[in-house]
C-alpha cells in the first residue's frame, strides 16, 4: 500500500529522544527552549512558544491577540475543524467567508465583501484567521490590505505550511500571530505538538502565561491560563525534524512536480497550482475530479491510499449546523468539498511510487474513454 502520510523518523529522532530520557528532564525544559529559539529563527520571528498541539496553539494565539466573547473572527469554511473551534473556545463568533476555487484558500474578494457586510451590520470583524491550506500560502498582499482597510488583525493558521513562503517571507511572519501543528501527519512532527510565533513582545508574553497556568512567578498566577506546555521529549524530536524540514519540503515539491508533469493532460482532472511568488510545501497534493469517489475507490483497489480533505465544509458540519450556520451558502467551498482528493506526496515515497500513483490515476481516466 502506498500510504497518504508517513512520519519520517530516523536515528536522529531516536537518539534525541533517548538522550532526553537519559537526562531525567522529560517535561518542559532545555529542549523546549532550544526548539523555540531554533524554530523562531527558522520562521523569521522574534518569539516562538511551544505548545502541546496545534489546536491549543490557536486558542492561546487568539486569546493573546485579544479575541474575546462576542468578537467576530472571519475564517475559511474549508479547513480542519480545529481552526473554527478555537474561535468558539474564546467565546467569539466564527464568520465563514468563501474560498478561491484555484488555491482553496480564503478569497480576498469574498473576504472584502464579508468584512464590509460585518461593518454594515455594526459588528466589525476583530480578526481574520486565515489558513495556508495544504501548504500553499494565502494571497497575503491582498489579504493584509483588505484586513487593514477594515481594522481587523490577521492571525495565521500555519498548521499545514511549515516553511512555506510568500514573496520570500515565511508564513507566520505576516499576521499579529501565527500557529503551527506538529501532529503525526504534518510536514514536521513531534507526534503531538504546536508552536505560536509572533514578533510582538506583548503577545508573546501573554501566550507564555496562557500556556502555563497564567503563571508570572512559581506559584503566582495573573490570569486564567491552561496547561498547554510541550514536553522535552517532543521538543527533542522537533529539533531533529526541523534540521530535516528543508529536505522534506524539497522532496515533497519534487514529488508534486513529478505528479503534475504526468497528470497534466488528464481530462477532467484539476491539478494544484502554485501562484507567482508562492513557495508551496505540499502538505497535501490535492486534485479535483467530478468522479472523486470512484477515483478514490479505484486507487484504493490498486494499493494507493488517498484522502478526502475535507469532505464537509465547516458551516455544514453537524456542530455548526446546530449553531445556526447550516443555511449559509458558500458555493465554492461546497463544490470543492465534493470534488477534492489528496494523492500521496510525502517525502518517504520513491520516484517509482510517484510514477505508480500517476499511472493508476491515468488508467482510471483512460478506462472511461470510449476509444481506450
Ligand atoms: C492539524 C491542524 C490543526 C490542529 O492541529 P493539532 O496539532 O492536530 O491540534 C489546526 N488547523 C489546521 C489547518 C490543521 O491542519
Amino acid at each position: 500500500m502506498i500510504r497518504l502520510a508517513q512520519p519520517q523518523l530516523g536515528d536522529e529522532e531516536i537518539k534525541a529522544v533517548t538522550d532526553v530520557i537519559r537526562s531525567g528532564i522529560i517535561a518542559s525544559g532545555p529542549q523546549v527552549r532550544r526548539f523555540e529559539e531554533t524554530f523562531a529563527a527558522y520562521v523569521g520571528v522574534r518569539h516562538a512558544i511551544a505548545t502541546s498541539n496545534g489546536t491549543v496553539a490557536l486558542h492561546a494565539a487568539l486569546l493573546a491577540a485579544g479575541v474575546g466573547p462576542g468578537d467576530r473572527v472571519v475564517t475559511t469554511p474549508f479547513t480542519f475543524v480545529a481552526t473554527a473551534n478555537a474561535i468558539l473556545y474564546c467565546g467569539a463568533v466564527p464568520v465563514f467567508s468563501d474560498i478561491d476555487p484555484d488555491t482553496y484558500n480564503l478569497s480576498p474578494h469574498a473576504l472584502a465583501e464579508t468584512l464590509a457586510r460585518l461593518k454594515d451590520a455594526g459588528t466589525p470583524a476583530k480578526a481574520v484567521l486565515l489558513v495556508h491550506l495544504f501548504g500553499l500560502p494565502c494571497d497575503m498582499t491582498s489579504i493584509m490590505a483588505v484586513a487593514s482597510e477594515h481594522g481587523a488583525i490577521v492571525i495565521e493558521d500555519c498548521a499545514q505550511a511549515h516553511g512555506a513562503a510568500y514573496n520570500g517571507r515565511r508564513v507566520g511572519t505576516f499576521g499579529t500571530v501565527g500557529t503551527f501543528s506538529f501532529y503525526a501527519t504534518k510536514n514536521l512532527t513531534t507526534g503531538e505538538g504546536g508552536m505560536v510565533v509572533t514578533d510582538s513582545d506583548e503577545v508573546a508574553q501573554r501566550v507564555r502565561q496562557l500556556v502555563n497556568h497564567g503563571r508570572i512567578d512559581r506559584y503566582e498566577h495573573a490570569l486564567l491560563g491552561y496547561n498547554y506546555r510541550m514536553t522535552d521529549l517532543a521538543a527533542a524530536m522537533g529539533l531533529a525534524q526541523l534540521a530535516k524540514l528543508e529536505q522534506f519540503n524539497l522532496k515533497r515539491r519534487a514529488n508534486a512536480v513529478r505528479l503534475s508533469r504526468q497528470l497534466a493532460d488528464v481530462p477532467g482532472l484539476v491539478l494544484p497550482v502554485e501562484p507567482q511568488g508562492c513557495y508551496h510545501v505540499y502538505h497535501q497534493y490535492t486534485v479535483r475530479h467530478p468522479e472523486r469517489d470512484e477515483l478514490a475507490r479505484w486507487l484504493r483497489e490498486n494499493g494507493i491510499e488517498t484522502g478526502v480533505i475535507y469532505p464537509i465544509p465547516l458551516h455544514k458540519q453537524p456542530l455548526y449546523r446546530e449553531l445556526g450556520y447550516g443555511d449559509q451558502s458558500l458555493p465554492v467551498a461546497e463544490e470543492v468539498a465534493r470534488q477534492v482528493l489528496s494523492l500521496p506526496v510525502h517525502p518517504g515515497l520513491t520516484e517509482q511510487d510517484i510514477n505508480t500513483v500517476a499511472e493508476t490515476v491515468r488508467a482510471f481516466v483512460s478506462g472511461r474513454l470510449p476509444s481506450a
